[in-house]
């Protein structure tokens, strides 16, 4: 089955055809560096993420590029507030996104331009917009002339009468209110770093205009896909269309591609300062991947398509971790009931599944082919991640049965224990599609020497209890773990533990 996608442009689904078969680039507005991050500006670097290793995975080669904006209105007033200067504030704040994405395991991103790098790019597009009559220097700003682009709000589907919200203080030199900033001239208190020389006199570019010189600079005039959140679309996505389009005479990028927001649960807090401050905190990215680490963050995000918004709050967090933990439940035991690890190099094919003797088990084997299918088929329409992933959810089901219809944990055949080792690797070879499972998950079960004495002495107290049918007294300390942290699990060779 082909690859079908939602375009925005032409507000519909379509087959996924690439501009040049067997390429793909694509671009995707990256964060301004000027505050930390909170948990939306996730979504986009995580599902791209996820798209780039699914086409990777059917064959295309995918160039795929992130932009740092890092010149910008907001970086200039909030290094002014913090007393730095916006290339220290930059610095830092690239560092933490930085770090933030590689615990969320997206290392698929090809080049991360910064705006401030591309300066001379900037000019040229600007200065070939006017040479088009496209754009206009008024003072020593230079501004885009939409009346001069027929097909202006293409995209957002917005008319130019309805561009009066985009009027800015400098909105008497424009020519018309919808006329946007290309290049914006310095102002008296503004410090020398963020000065840039121009033809029309010192100053700094538009966030536009930077994207739109970013991406052809690394992906062609005409590339594939442009993503970014929805809350792009207007006016910085149609901006881009306008400008490159303006400039090239090309069609900018074929697919557009817009990712929902998170949606934080205010319906319980009121707007008070204190309580809003209180709720953003708790979205803060870095905060949260310290809290409940890279890989169940990554899950609770491909746990929505795209498109949609993502509903965020601890219960929807916690609801994912259990599902995360069910699959690692799963790894355990087969990698306890077969005598071998599930953890293979990621890169090389595992072909267990291929050469398990399914003739033996049909009706197992039916079943762990049609939850594969529907992976596939989830993926292959506009990468619906969450019908993928509830797909590979309801396989590790289906081979916890095989597991107990087997017997396989008192014994059971050594052909059987074949097929729920190639069924489990089938399913992780899935689930590293969506870049999870790729590393055996950090000491979960008995890393630290001392903790693992501890634990043995409070199962085998435990074990004491039940002997004695001290229910109460047993019931206590494996409740008090869970409390804790720690999972008990009762196995026909004993009890094992888990974080
Ligand atoms: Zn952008």
């Amino acid at each position: 089955m082909s690859i079908r996608v939602y375009n925005t442009l032409t507000q519909r689904k379509e087959p996924f055809e690439p501009l040049e078969p067997g390429n793909v680039g694509i671009y995707l507005c990256g964060p301004t560096v000027y505050k930390p991050s909170h948990i939306g500006h996730a979504v986009g670097p995580v599902i791209f993420d996820v798209i780039k290793r699914y086409l990777v995975s059917k064959g295309y080669a995918v160039r795929f590029v992130v932009n740092i904006t890092d010149v910008d209105d907001k970086l200039i007033d909030e290094a002014a507030a913090q007393n730095t200067t916006v290339p220290e504030l930059a610095e830092r704040v690239t560092a933490t996104y930085l770090d933030s994405m590689a615990k969320l395991g997206v290392d698929t991103i090809d080049i991360m331009p910064k705006a401030s790098e591309h300066i001379g790019d900037i000019v040229s597009m600007i200065e070939k917009l006017i040479d088009r009559g496209a754009a206009y220097v008024s003072g020593g700003d230079v501004y885009f002339d939409v009346t001069q682009d027929d097909d202006y709000g293409k995209l957002s589907n917005r008319k130019q009468d309805d561009q009066t919200a985009q009027r800015d203080v400098a909105g008497e030199q424009k020519r018309n209110a919808g006329d946007f900033a290309l290049w914006k001239s310095a102002k008296p208190e503004e410090p020398e770093e963020v000065r840039y020389k121009s033809p029309w006199g010192d100053g700094r570019p538009g966030w536009h205009i930077e994207c739109s010189a970013m991406s052809s600079r690394y992906l062609g005039e005409s590339f594939d896909i442009h993503g970014g959140g929805i809350d792009l679309l207007f006016p910085h996505h149609e901006n881009e269309v306008a400008q490159s389009e303006t400039a090239s005479g090309k069609v900018f990028a074929k697919y557009w591609f817009h990712h929902g927001l998170t949606r934080f649960n205010t319906k319980k807090i009121s707007k008070s300062d204190a309580e809003m401050q209180d709720a953003l905190k708790k979205m803060d990215l870095s905060g949260l991947l310290d809290k409940h680490g890279g890989e169940l963050m990554r899950y609770f995000l491909i746990s929505t398509q795209y498109r949609r918004p993502i509903e965020f709050s601890d219960a929807e967090i916690e609801s994912k971790r259990k599902g995360l933990s069910n699959f690692y439940r799963l790894f355990e035991r087969v990698e306890r009931t077969c005598g071998k690890t599930v953890y293979t190099d990621p890169a090389r094919i595992c072909t267990a599944w291929e050469s398990a003797p399914k003739s033996e088990f049909d009706a197992f084997v039916k079943d762990v082919d049609g939850h594969a299918e529907r992976f596939f088929a989830a993926m292959d329409d506009d990468f619906n991640t969450a019908g993928a992933a509830a797909a590979n959810y309801e396989l590790t089901t289906r081979i916890n049965r095989f597991i107990e219809e087997e017997k396989l944990e008192s014994g059971g055949s050594e052909a059987a224990k074949a097929m729920a080792y190639a069924a489990t690797r089938k399913l992780m070879d899935l689930g590293r599609l969506h870049g999870l499972f790729l590393v055996p998950p950090e000491s979960t079960v008995g890393g630290d020497e001392m903790v693992g004495s501890l634990m043995a002495i409070l199962i085998d107290a435990r074990a004491k209890a039940k002997k004695a049918k001290q229910f109460d007294i047993a019931d206590a300390i494996r409740d008090q773990l869970t409390e804790a942290g720690v999972t008990l699990e009762d196995r026909p060779d004993g009890t094992a533990w888990r974080v």
